[in-house]
């Protein structure tokens, strides 16, 4: 199945495609924005454009190198996602190892090209980084412009390699190889290396709107929803397409045990307490990171609510005592570092352990 179109973002289309007219594309980008708002489409999008065969402000959609690009075919297009880290024994074996994952990533999303966010545990290992070195230091398979997408840049953070993986980006970064284009997505810049960072430059891209949303998940969601279904994805989903395809049942299932561990928690030592802190649920990681995202969220909505302002889900009871938000924006920080941490090697239980007593502090 081909890549669904790129929704919104016509500021940035504009300005990029712009860019691109005038031989003034950096090449190095960053693209920033929430989670779900398509920032990897938009670096699709833009891979499309480069290598356009009769490119106008829009890629044509037609020519070969348009369809190859929108089949996740193209032999000088490299889409990089986090992946389980490689653990061969030498170094070709692991490039070769993740060069095998990322093939059966872009695989999966050839035939399902609404994705869910990686797991929490896929990083971009220095064997990543070595492949896209590697790939980088050849020539274009059809000449003209090479384009290298690093989705989800930030999770380039792999324990013991981290420093050698983040110093083999950097030097391509620094220097580009001719006919090049690098275009890293976040959705958070302050976890890239401000190295890294500072070679880039940055585009941002904001939430859409919900008309946008509406019209996307009436045109792709299969089955389709109900109409009240649908409202109600819409205004949960805040601008984000992912947000909207996710909000169904492990939305739903993901804040419900967000909402009964910081319960637990407040509730304070006894056995609901141990029982929130030995959860053994935890077996799938992306399980545990949208509950931590789920978590935050929660307090977030909370802490908009100390200040007499909108929140779209309903905040626990629990959470209904403070006066003022700074509490709980300590407490959203703690749960950000643990979110984190959790793209490391570290043990859920653990973490949820250290977190439970973290919040307890500042709740
Ligand atoms: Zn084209």
């Amino acid at each position: 199945m081909p890549l669904h179109p790129l929704i919104g973002h016509i500021a940035a289309r504009n300005r990029l495609s712009q860019a691109i007219r005038s031989g003034k594309l950096p090449q190095v980008l960053l693209l920033t924005g929430p989670v779900g708002v398509g920032k990897q489409r938009l670096a699709l999008w833009l891979a499309q454009l480069a290598r356009c065969e009769k490119p106008g402000g829009e890629p044509c959609g037609e020519c070969r190198s348009c369809r190859l690009v929108l089949t996740l075919s193209h032999p000088d297009v490299h889409w990089y996602v986090p992946i389980p880290r490689p653990k061969a024994s030498d170094v070709d074996k692991l490039v070769e190892e993740a060069a095998q994952s990322i093939a059966h990533v872009m695989d999966e999303r050839r035939s399902e090209p609404l994705y869910q966010p990686a797991d929490g545990m896929a990083t971009h290992s220095l064997a990543s980084v070595r492949l896209l070195q590697r790939r980088a230091a050849l020539t274009a398979v059809e000449g003209g412009r090479r384009v290298f997408i690093l989705a989800e840049a930030d999770r380039l953070i792999a324990q013991e390699s981290s420093q050698e993986a983040a110093n083999a980006l950097l030097k391509l970064l620094e220097e580009p190889p001719a006919e090049s284009l690098f275009i890293l997505t976040t959705v958070e810049p302050r976890r890239l290396l401000p190295t890294v960072r500072s070679r880039a430059v940055r585009i941002r891209l904001g939430r859409l709107s919900d008309s946008e949303v509406s019209t996307f998940l009436k045109t792709h969601m299969r089955p389709p929803v109900s109409s009240r279904d649908l409202d109600q994805r819409v205004a949960l989903a805040e601008g984000s397409i992912g947000s909207a395809f996710g909000s169904g049942e492990e939305m739903g299932k993901a804040q419900t045990a967000a909402t009964q561990w910081i319960e637990a928690v407040l509730a304070g030592p006894g056995p609901a307490y141990e029982k929130a802190l030995k959860q053994t649920t935890w077996a799938a990681r992306g399980e545990f990171t949208a509950m931590l995202d789920a978590l935050a969220d929660t307090l977030g909505d909370a802490a908009r609510e100390t200040l007499g302002q909108n929140v779209r889900r309903s905040v626990p009871k629990a959470l209904l005592r403070y006066r003022e938000p700074a509490p709980l924006l300590q407490a959203m920080e703690r749960v950000a570092d643990a979110r984190e941490a959790a793209w490391g090697n570290v043990n859920p239980q653990v973490l949820l352990a250290v977190l439970g007593e973290e919040l307890a502090e500042v709740l």
